[in-house]
Formats: C-alpha cells, sequence, structure tokens
C-alpha cells in the first residue's frame, strides 16, 4: 500500500453527503479489517461550496486535491444552483475544473447485473441468463467535446472530432492494463468506416495490441457496439473508447443493471491523483428523505481501495459484501419492490458493512 494514505472526501450536494456517510463506514469496516489506517480531509465543492465561498471549487478545496493520493467525491449541484453563470455552476465550475485541475484522461465505469436484479433490468431474462460484468474505458481528454474549431452561429453550429496518437497511445494503454486484470478481452469501439479520428483510433489501438498478446482485440463501430450491448452484452468484457461514444454507451450500459445508484466510476489522470464518483447526479428529486442508495459511492470506495492504494483483496471484499447484500433480496427502494426488504440508505450501509 502506498506510504501517503491521504484521501480528499468532498460529499458535495443533494443526496451527496447521505451516500458519503455510509460509504466512510465501510470504509471504517475495512480498516479494522486490514489493520489500515487513511488520513480523511473534508472539503466543499458545487452548490454548497458555491454557498460558503461564492465559487464552485475554492482554492482551499484545489489544495487539498492536490495535496492527497485519492478524491472520494459525492455528487455536485441541484436546481438551486442550475442557472448560475459557467464559471460558478456547479457542474462546470465545480466538476470539470476539478477534472481538469487533476488532468484527468481516463473514465472507468463498471456495470455489473447482480442476480437478484436481473429482474430489473430493461432487457429480457433471455439475455440476462448469462453473467454481465462490464467496464468501459473511456478517453476523457479530447475528442469531440473539446476539439478546435467549434462554433454556434444563426445558421450553423459545428464541433470537431480530433484524436491525436499519443491521446489514443495513452487511454489504450490503459484499456489493455485493465483487461489483463480482468477476462482479457478488449472490444475498441470506433466508426473508422467514415471518421478520420476513429481510423487513427483503430490503427493505434492496434499497435498498443501487439504489446498485450494476452489480451484478445476486437474492433467494433460504435453503431453495432449499442446494438450489441441489448441484443449479448455478455460478449463484453473491457469497452475502449473515446470520449462521444464512450459517455453514450457507458449509460447505456449502466441501464441494465436496473438502477443509476448501483454504479461507481473513477477517472485517472497524468498526475498520479485519482477520481472516484458515483455515476448519477444529486437526485435532487429524493435528496434528504434517507431512501438514496448507497451502493454506486460504497463501490467507487472500492474502486479508490484497489487502484488507488493497491488494496485488491480489501476491494474485493466490499464488492463481495454489496453483492451479498443485494442477492439477499435487500435494498434501497430504486432496487426492491417488496416493502418487506426495503432498507434506509443508512440501513443499506449498516448491511454492507457488517459482511465485511
Ligand atoms: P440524477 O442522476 O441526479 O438523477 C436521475 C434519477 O436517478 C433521479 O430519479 C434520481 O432519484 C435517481 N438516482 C440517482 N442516483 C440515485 C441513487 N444513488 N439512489 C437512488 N436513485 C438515484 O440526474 P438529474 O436529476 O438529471 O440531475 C440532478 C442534479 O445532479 C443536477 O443538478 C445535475 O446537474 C447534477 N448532476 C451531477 C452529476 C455529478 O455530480 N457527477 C452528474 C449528473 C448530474
Amino acid at each position: 500500500m502506498k506510504k501517503n494514505k491521504k484521501i480528499a472526501v468532498l460529499p458535495g450536494d443533494g443526496i451527496g453527503p447521505e451516500v458519503m456517510k455510509e460509504a466512510l463506514k465501510v470504509l471504517e469496516k475495512v480498516k479494522k479489517k486490514y489493520g489500515l489506517d487513511f488520513e480523511l480531509k473534508f472539503g466543499d465543492i458545487g452548490g454548497i461550496a458555491i454557498d460558503k465561498y461564492d465559487h464552485p471549487l475554492p482554492e482551499q478545496t484545489k489544495n487539498l486535491c492536490l495535496n492527497s493520493v485519492a478524491v472520494l467525491l459525492g455528487s455536485i449541484g441541484g436546481p438551486k444552483w442550475d442557472n448560475y453563470p459557467p464559471e460558478k455552476n456547479p457542474e462546470i465550475g465545480g466538476l470539470l475544473g476539478l477534472r481538469k485541475l487533476l488532468n484527468l484522461y481516463v473514465n472507468l465505469r463498471p456495470v455489473v447485473l447482480y442476480e437478484r436484479l436481473k429482474e430489473n433490468s430493461p432487457l429480457s431474462e433471455k439475455i440476462t441468463e448469462s453473467d454481465i460484468d462490464i467496464i468501459t474505458v473511456r478517453e476523457l481528454s479530447q475528442g469531440i467535446y473539446f476539439s478546435k474549431p467549434k462554433n454556434l452561429t444563426d445558421n450553423e453550429g459545428y464541433d470537431t472530432m480530433r484524436y491525436d496518437r499519443q491521446t489514443v497511445n495513452r487511454i489504450a494503454k490503459s484499456g489493455f492494463e485493465i483487461a489483463k486484470s480482468r477476462r482479457r478481452k478488449i472490444t475498441s469501439v470506433d466508426k473508422a468506416n467514415v471518421l478520420y479520428s476513429s481510423k487513427l483510433w483503430r490503427k493505434t489501438v492496434s499497435e498498443i495490441s501487439k504489446n498485450y498478446p494476452e489480451v484478445e482485440l476486437t474492433h467494433m463501430y460504435v453503431d453495432n457496439a449499442a446494438m450489441q450491448l441489448i441484443l449479448n452484452p455478455s460478449q463484453f468484457d473491457v469497452i475502449l473508447t473515446t470520449n462521444l461514444f464512450g459517455d453514450i454507451l457507458s449509460d447505456e450500459s449502466a441501464a441494465i443493471s436496473g438502477s443509476l445508484g448501483m454504479i461507481p466510476s473513477a477517472s485517472f489522470g497524468k498526475g498520479n491523483i485519482n477520481l472516484y464518483e458515483p455515476a448519477g447526479g444529486s437526485a435532487p428529486d429524493i435528496a434528504g428523505k434517507g431512501i438514496a442508495n448507497p451502493v454506486a459511492q460504497i463501490l467507487s470506495l472500492a474502486m479508490m481501495l484497489e487502484y488507488s492504494f493497491g488494496l485488491k483483496e480489501a476491494a474485493n471484499d466490499v464488492r463481495e459484501a454489496v453483492k451479498k447484500t443485494v442477492n439477499e433480496g435487500y435494498g434501497t427502494i430504486d432496487i426492491v419492490k417488496n416493502k418487506k426488504y426495503v432498507l434506509s440508505t443508512s440501513e443499506m450501509g449498516d448491511s454492507i458493512a457488517e459482511k465485511i
């Protein structure tokens, strides 16, 4: 385990503080079981930071994150701040500001469909018969969201999709490394039949694959990938793709899991400070009611243990505890229909923590 054990904890807005409390409960159990010590430092980001410091990413939060090994984030935003100008908007000034500060370029979003939640999945029983366990490795720093020129006039709007070799090289390496630690299958998704940026993507990924002979590489066009995710999701292990395609496909694969409250994410950067956060937002519609699903936050914690601290066994312990609780039939109201088995946010945290 790394010597520096500083974690910046940013609970954020809406359900963020509620689900973060449960993740920290689980961390306490992990600390006791494995005899570990972490230094937790709390900070404000998003709407709460605007209210306190008039900025969604105040200097003290920036410094806190830059002096940590990992950032564990809750969620950001809410109707109160939605119409603030871009630099003060919680998501743009806060979350995108944080991603930029940490130079993040890889986003990982794992999706597992638990046995008990198969009935919640929008996919038919026949399709969910086989195990579904997919991780999307999405490029975060280039592509159509950032490339120039882009402009909007009264008569036209345009964006540029550009990728350079160096950027594809580094995301491909991340994808192959992740694949090596899983079932060793990688599907690189592009649109190389039409787009030049995708032709470069495909060529570069193929070159990198030569360094990973143990990983099986398949190339797939994005339109086919969108279809295959619904028709035969079990065929996928690692999906490696661009910023735009990853944004869309990772949401599609999240829908398969039965609830947004189940999906964690991790983002890695140049500077070795990683960010871990649930895939969903601050869920203002359920905030303060004690019914939010803490699993996405708890599984984000598991990703942090594995990727930032090299504690794979502890991370898998947390994942097993989540799986057991869910497969026993218990869960928050977004995943359980039978009232007898519905747990509050805090009961769900207890149930997971006690299995560690
Ligand atoms: P959302 O993800 O917050 O909610 C969408 C739906 O999913 C809601 O019905 C919500 O109740 C449900 N949901 C989400 N997480 C859940 C959980 N853990 N347990 C149970 N149900 C859950 O998306 P939205 O409603 O479009 O956005 C709400 C706010 O969150 C907005 O201000 C938006 O800007 C912000 N947002 C933040 C992030 C982030 O912090 N990374 C991401 C997306 C949206």
